[in-house]
């Protein structure tokens, strides 16, 4: 667990330090992204080490369906009753319209959802590992409870949503952008199906004015945050070509 700001933290996983985020709110907590396990097991230790009860948890927010981030959604909503926020695009992956049959769901059911196999196991299947019916579906620029707001930010998936936490401009960017090494990147270009949307949301992530940027990966970005916004945007207007690896 890793504190960003007062009232802010960051539950890291070892596969992929795949990440999830739990803010403080007046009436409770919200979450952003509660992969990877689908008994949510992971997501709960972590809530443990915050001292909030997971029934405080008053909403779980999405940013898209892989299930290194949405995979306890189900587990939460059926057991303690969180409402569960996505976007329109990821529900066909989310209540698993798309899943595959045959070989690949097959292989899929068998990849185990821990260590680096997880993420094989979403896409072999391209569906959620549990089917999760979404309490709302967030729009581009909606006003969300807890004083988040939805930030459209497709490109990685076809529905990826970023949210911006207005009390303590925090942005949860998901996989729209990342962070290594203390410098705001891209995702890799593999992991990127459609450039120009994934460059247009991440121009759209860095113009909102955080002072902490919370991604998907690896940890979140809080510190030289305006010089990083304004770095990367200027890369990405100077036309450059997506770099390999973000
Ligand atoms: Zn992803």
């Amino acid at each position: 667990m890793i504190a960003v700001a007062e009232g802010i933290w960051c539950l890291r996983r070892p596969s992929y330090f795949a990440c999830s985020y739990v803010v403080a709110a007046d009436d409770g907590a919200y979450a952003v992204d509660v992969g990877m396990d689908s008994g949510a097991a992971d997501f709960l230790d972590g809530l443990q080490a915050t001292r909030i009860d997971p029934r405080q948890v008053k909403g779980v927010f999405l940013t898209h369906w892989h299930n290194d981030h949405s995979a306890g959604a189900a587990f939460l909503k059926k057991n303690f009753g969180t409402p569960v926020y996505y976007a329109d695009a990821e529900k066909p992956f989310l209540t698993r319209a798309t899943a595959k049959h045959g070989l690949r769901t097959w292989l899929g059911e068998r990849v185990p959802e821990e260590g680096p196999l997880v993420l094989l196991r979403g896409l072999l299947e391209e569906a959620a590992p549990a089917a999760v019916i979404a309490d709302h579906l967030v729009r581009d620029g909606e006003s969300l409870p807890g004083g988040f707001r939805a930030v459209a930010s497709q490109g990685h998936t076809p529905g990826h949503v970023a949210y911006f936490h207005e009390p303590t401009r925090a942005l949860f960017c998901g996989d729209a952008l990342a962070v290594v090494n203390g410098q705001l990147r891209l995702m890799a270009r593999p992991v990127t199906p459609d450039l120009p949307a994934a460059r247009e949301a991440a121009l759209r992530c860095l113009n909102e004015d955080a002072r902490y940027v919370c991604p998907g990966h690896r940890g979140p970005l809080t510190k030289n945050v305006a010089e990083e916004r304004a770095r990367l945007r200027a890369q990405l207007e100077s036309g450059a070509p997506w770099p390999l690896l973000g």
